[in-house]
């Protein structure tokens, strides 16, 4: 079935000194399909997004994205022969080495599909696999916030919480594709430990994820009236974790509170991934930012959690581990799945020369 060509936010940059060859990077997410042609250096040449309509099914997007990366050289200087490879994302969980996305929460019409090789035969080039969240963490290591580290993690905030390692310039993704799933660290091992959406108790996602966030959140607003929340609430919208990034932003006390708490609990994560991983540094991603870097809250969020990993960590780790936002946001999962790309044809060159 012939899909019409549902594209938006189409961005073609020219820069003079584009390195060729080009990569393609395709960031599959439950709601929007990202895509993007990359330079050898890492420079976005060209993206757009179209709405991954999962109910037309895991071919009809792929065919979508072969269209649209279509479009997107037709209106640059670039010709298909100028794209030496390509990077696939998809949510987990997944089977890297046999390509497979196996049974993704968000995406139920993908179930064990052969995503990376589909992919790879509408492009007619050949496609690096990753799970999204480590293509992020890629992007960010590459050309991004850790661009001059030589080893990272990223965590993403977000509805669950996701990460991404690299280490010698890969992600690691273990033995079964399950690797760097940070948000499934035990941080809380008592009778009380919340409950995870992955069915396991105390992990981190189930108290730094927005869900959790919220959660956490209208368990004390019952006791706490005076709180602006209870306002909001009681007008509008169901609580979201912006409403309460907003509120502490505000001054309001609980929400100072939930935010401080969610450092406090952000910090015994990176904490116990420190001491295992040793990076050079941590990174912060995803929509929970309490306003990033460019706001007040946002760095005082920053500096409670490095508080928290100086205080139980080795010296060495206390002084010297980093931890700041990512910086390329939506684009780091494209960018990083085209510079996968980049490395597995980097070395089927080396192999053979
Ligand atoms: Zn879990």
């Amino acid at each position: 079935m012939a899909l019409p060509l549902i594209a938006f936010m189409s961005d073609i940059k020219a820069p003079e000194n584009v390195q060729l060859p080009l990569f393609a990077g395709v960031d599959v997410g439950g709601t929007n399909i990202k895509v993007g042609l990359v330079d050898n250096d890492g420079q976005i040449v060209a993206t757009t997004k179209f709405p991954t309509q999962q109910e037309l099914g895991p071919q009809a997007a792929i065919n979508q994205a072969r269209s649209v990366l279509d479009q997107l050289i037709d209106e640059s200087p670039f010709s298909w022969p100028d794209v030496e490879a390509a990077g696939l994302g998809t949510p987990g969980p997944m089977d890297i080495s046999r390509g497979l996305i196996l049974t993704p929460v968000n995406l139920p019409g993908w179930r064990n599909f052969p995503v990376r090789d589909a992919l790879s035969i509408a492009l007619d080039k050949p496609v690096t696999f990753a799970n999204d969240a480590a293509a992020a963490a890629y992007g960010e290591f590459w050309v991004g916030a850790g661009r001059n580290h030589d080893s990272t993690v990223l965590i993403t905030l977000g509805t669950g919480v996701g990460g991404g390692i690299i280490v010698n310039n890969q992600p690691i993704d273990g033995s079964h594709s399950h690797g760097s799933e940070v948000g499934h660290i035990v941080i809380d091992s008592t009778d009380a430990a919340r409950m995870c959406g992955c069915g396991h108790k105390g992990h981190l996602e189930a108290y730094a994820s927005a869900s959790a966030i919220v959660a956490r959140t209208q368990e004390v607003l019952t006791e706490r009236r005076n709180s602006i929340l209870t306002q909001l609430i009681g007008e509008a919208s169901p609580l979201s974790a912006l409403m309460v990034s907003e509120a502490a932003a505000g001054g309001d006390d609980l929400a100072c509170q939930i935010v401080a708490e969610t450092a406090i609990y952000l910090g015994r994560g990176i904490t116990i991934l420190a001491h295992v991983i040793d990076p050079s540094a941590f990174f912060l991603g995803g929509a929970v930012d309490f306003g990033g870097a460019e706001t007040e809250l946002g760095r005082h969020f920053l500096d409670l959690v490095c508080a928290e990993v100086k205080k139980n960590s080795f010296p060495v780790i206390a002084d010297q581990l980093t931890i700041e936002f990512a910086q390329l946001g939506s684009e780091a999962g494209f960018v990083g799945a085209a510079g996968l790309g980049r490395i597995e044809h980097l070395k089927k060159i080396a192999q053979r020369s």
